[in-house]
């Protein structure tokens, strides 16, 4: 078993002080595979204080050279695929077998996708006043220094959604990815050394949310705070950062709906709603896990989704066979445990659920179950679950489907399925959600991706992800049109 006391800071692996150590446990087993030595106090402020040393070195650096270092951090990871999946797989659970592509391949590609979309960012741009004469440069400058705290389900993934845009904007970051899956952490710290990313640019911090999150939140010498995670956590580090007025922004929470209209391709609907449900075990933000049908089409959606349903199998995280692993923690399965029952006592019928005998005995498994739900009003059917359980909820017409897809209190994303695309799209638009697919369209990584409502705010990804680590500045000018900067001027 590794036993980890060390932490990345200010360019160097040095000694961890914290007098508490963190548990990592495989969800396969339920045994402990690693220990990481928690951050204390005087490890947070040094790693704050070589942040805000780092601000004008990568400052100085031309956009391109920032992407460029997001780029070699890609290849890094990318040169050690296998090595992080397996590392990953035993931390939270993910079966190895769809672990490099789900877990890896999307942190390498969220670091690429970055690098490119630099060059859509105009930090330097000319706007005309309006008198005959005069105008601006409108600069976007880094903020400063950002704490990055993020959570277990894709650890990697979501670390890149927050780290590279910052980077690439010209902040250094101080990450405090989750306690329950940190490892693959030290990877990431090693691919930014062996990038030679100037010393304090990325510095690692151990620790749970109350003590190095929240310390982190409140530290004068952070400017922003960006947290993926529960509602619950957003909104006390929304409140903690509102002391000094930080920036912050929250990707949290959702319950999302798929919302399919009586000209939908029902079969289409269900097979990829019942994937965003299951792979994982259900613990992807944006899993559909809400499938709205008209009430005529119920009887038949139930059929396909027990169908589908069927066709995956459970199994510990190094079993080549399976297809859904474990919860990630015990916690989890408590939670996933709590939930199904009170489905039941809320008037949920069970359409399929996956037979107890065949879980693995040890570790944190579950059995994936869907439900039919007429009340849209019930826990199922308005809270996160973050496992492997979908509600299916049968509609009267089209003002019901919106209203019922818009009475939560998530909106993070969503799905309409319609024969007619421009009517799909009509639908969309009064879905309020901040990512909706129609017809299964895939993910694309450079769009804006974030929430409505109680599912956060500020967006991640592509160029808009670049600009929320932005400050704007007007430089006033005597000058008339085309105020003089170019695109590529730097962030200086
Ligand atoms: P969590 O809220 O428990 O923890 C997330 C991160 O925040 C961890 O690093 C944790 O230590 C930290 N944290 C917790 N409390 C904190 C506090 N008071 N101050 C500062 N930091 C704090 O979430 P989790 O259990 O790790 O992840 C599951 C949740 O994350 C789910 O609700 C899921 O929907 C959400 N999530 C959202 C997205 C998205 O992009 N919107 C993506 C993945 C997960």
């Amino acid at each position: 078993m590794d036993h980890r006391a060390d932490t990345y800071i200010d360019g160097k692996w040095v000694e961890n002080n914290g007098e508490d150590v963190i548990a990592v446990i495989d969800p396969s087993t339920g045994q402990c595979v690693a220990t990481v030595r928690e951050s204390a106090t005087e490890d947070m402020d040094r790693a704050v204080e070589a942040a805000r040393r780092a601000r004008p070195v990568l400052r100085a650096m031309e956009p391109a050279e920032r992407a460029a270092l997001l780029e070699r951090v890609a290849d890094q990871l990318e040169s050690r695929l296998d090595e992080i999946a397996a590392l990953i797989s035993s931390e939270m659970g993910m079966p190895r077998k769809h672990c490099a592509n789900y877990q890896v391949r999307t942190a390498v590609g969220t670091f690429r996708n970055t690098a490119r979309a630099v060059a859509d960012v105009d930090f330097a741009a000319p706007l005309d006043g309006p008198a005959p004469s005069g105008g601006s440069t409108v600069l976007r400058e880094p903020v400063g220094v950002v704490a990055a705290m993020t959570p277990w389900n894709f650890p990697m993934l979501q670390t890149a959604a927050k780290i590279g845009p910052a980077l690439a904007a010209g902040c250094p970051v101080v990450l405090k990815p989750s306690e329950v899956a940190p490892l693959d952490a030290f990877v990431l710290a090693e691919a930014f050394d062996a990038a030679d990313a100037p010393p304090g640019s990325f510095n690692l911090l151990f620790g749970n949310g109350l003590h190095v999150g929240e310390y982190l939140a409140r530290h004068p010498g952070t400017a922003m705070v960006s947290l993926t995670g529960s509602t619950r956590a957003g909104r006390r580090v929304a409140e903690v950062a509102a002391a000094s007025i930080k920036r912050v922004t929250l990707e949290l929470g959702g319950k999302s709906a798929a919302v399919v209209l009586p000209d939908g391709d029902l079969e289409a609907a269900v097979e990829r709603v019942v994937r965003t449900v299951l792979i994982n075990t259900g613990q992807t933000c944006t899993a559909l896990t809400r499938l709205l049908v008209p009430f005529q089409a119920l009887p038949e959606a139930e059929r396909l989704v027990a169908a589908a349903m069927a066709g995956y199998r459970v199994g510990p995280s190094g079993d080549p066979d399976a297809d859904i692993g474990p919860l990630a923690s015990w916690n989890q399965k408590h939670r996933v445990t709590e939930a199904t029952e009170r489905a039941l006592v809320d008037g949920a019928r069970t359409i399929w659920s996956y037979p107890d005998a065949e879980l693995p005995r040890d570790g944190y498994f579950t059995s994936p179950t869907a439900f039919t739900v007429n009340d849209p009003r019930i826990a199922l059917a308005q809270q996160e679950v973050f496992g492997p359980v979908l509600a299916v909820i049968p509609y009267v017409d089209e003002d019901e489907a919106v209203s019922i897809a818009n009475g939560t209190q998530y909106g993070l994303a969503g799905a309409v399925w319609s024969a007619d695309e421009e009517h799909a799209l009509r639908f969309a638009e009064r879905m309020e959600a901040g990512s909706i697919e129609i017809n299964g369209a895939p993910f694309n990584g450079l769009a804006p991706f974030g929430g409505y409502k109680q599912s956060g705010y500020g967006r991640e990804l592509g160029a808009y992800g670049i600009t929320q680590f932005t400050e704007l500045k007007a430089i006033q000018r005597h000058t008339a049109r085309g105020a003089g900067a170019t695109n590529g001027a730097r962030a200086r």
